[in-house]
């Protein structure tokens, strides 16, 4: 299940929140449940635990333990199996701050399925398996070759996998005796192109295996000039020769040679992975201060852009930290309502505008989520942007986090 830019935020807006909680002692559990697992040997394993937790010594701690455990299994009742993916649950008594604690219990299915079970009690809950799953999963093919060997791998994620090496029967500089040197010289370079074809070959097979929209680009490590002799010969299917990305130094070409490649080449990485919100950027940028003037920004101008219908792409801030809210007057007798964009879900409402009786917050949800919905609306793109390059620090900075390319130009009212 790929996940879209507006998922991918939810869930990392989510784990944020979840990094956040710790318990007093070991009382949050960390639940991951993977499909195929029997829900009721979950809660045999809970209630033996429970059963265990009547050693600890500290009634606090135990009380808070068994609270937990007894939490869990609760809202294992409500699950009667495992979704596609599994379930994860996190379930505890958090620090509420002023020496309280209250319960906390959340239950999600992750983006990938579960594949190992685990059961983890700790001050804080586990993230580590989600985060891996919502890591960057872009695959890159990766070569090493100098004229006597060459390993072949990807890189998916953080993690190299190494597919193959392979090995030259390309003769030495020093020729034996006997033979003329031109007649050397020419089945030296004959057995070059041989293995320069086979690693060709090789290649090819292990990255056309690879969806082609997953393959992100090839890179191709080595000494010079063989890694360009390599390169440019055409050694590769034409679909992959199109898609590499540069030829860089490296001094192994074992499949230790294959991280080398990695690390030398994160500069490459890095600017691929931000060259997409750059263009966009860009775009908005040209747009700005070109005469059809095909942008808006500022949450009020968006907001009437995407409301029209007009707005081909959303741009968003990563770092966008606002909500929603529904704002209704607490007095009974008064219909006053509006929606409000709030700084932070913590602010006070305000008084009301009609009758100065308290106002209160009827519905709030997340401004990302909530700008989204309404893009959806009019099929309008929306592009979370990173604010770790100069065009996106300044969508945050200078436009409020929220911008548009436009459609067609609304007029102002
Ligand atoms: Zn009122």
């Amino acid at each position: 299940m790929e996940f879209t830019a507006q998922e991918k935020y939810e869930f990392k807006r989510l784990l944020d929140g979840l990094r956040g909680k710790t318990g007093r002692g070991t009382e949050l559990i960390s639940l991951y449940i993977p499909p195929d697992k029997q829900i009721s040997d979950v809660t045999s394993q809970l209630r033996e635990e429970y059963g265990q937790a009547a050693n600890i010594k500290s009634r606090v701690t135990r009380l808070s333990v068994q609270g937990s455990l007894e939490s869990a299994m609760s809202r294992l009742k409500l699950i009667p199996r495992p979704p596609p993916n599994g379930v994860v649950l996190f379930i505890g008594a958090v620090d509420a701050g002023a020496n309280k604690t209250e319960m906390y219990s959340v239950a999600l299915e992750p983006p990938d399925p579960i594949v190992t079970y685990r059961y983890h009690c700790d001050s804080q809950f586990l993230l580590a398996p989600l985060e891996e799953m919502l890591a960057d999963k872009k695959t890159f093919g990766l070569i090493v070759i100098d004229r006597r060997e060459a390993a072949i791998g990807v890189l998916r994620g953080k993690y190299v996998e190494p597919l193959k090496t392979l090995t030259s029967t390309v003769p030495g500089k020093q020729r034996k005796g006997g033979q003329s040197s031109h007649r050397f010289q020419q089945l030296r370079l004959i057995a070059i192109h041989d293995f320069y074809k086979r690693v060709g070959e090789s290649a090819t097979e292990a990255f056309l295996a690879i969806d082609p929209k997953d393959l992100e680009g090839i890179l191709i490590g080595g000494p010079s000039p063989t890694k360009e002799e390599f390169m440019d010969g055409g050694f590769l299917h034409h679909e992959l020769q199109r898609k590499v990305l540069g030829a860089v130094d490296v001094s192994y070409t074992d499949e230790s040679g294959l991280y080398e490649l990695v690390d030398a080449s994160q500069d490459k990485l890095l600017d691929l992975e931000v060259t997409q919100d750059k263009v966009v950027m860009r775009r908005f940028m040209k747009e700005l201060v070109s005469d059809k003037g095909l942008a808006a920004y500022g949450e009020a101008e968006v907001r009437r852009n995407l409301e029209l219908g007009a707005v081909e792409v959303l741009l968003l801030s990563e770092d966008l930290r606002k909500t929603r809210a529904k704002i209704e007057c607490t007095n009974r007798s008064c219909d006053f309502s509006q929606e409000q964009t709030r700084t932070s879900a913590s602010e006070p409402p305000g008084s009301c505008l009609k009758c100065g009786s308290a106002l209160a917050v009827a519905e709030e949800e997340d401004i990302v989520s909530n700008l989204s919905k309404l893009a959806d609306k009019s099929s309008a793109a929306v592009k979370i942007i990173s604010t770790e390059f100069e065009e996106g620090a300044q969508l945050f900075k200078a436009f409020g986090g929220i911008a548009a390319i436009l459609r067609y130009k609304t007029s102002h009212i």
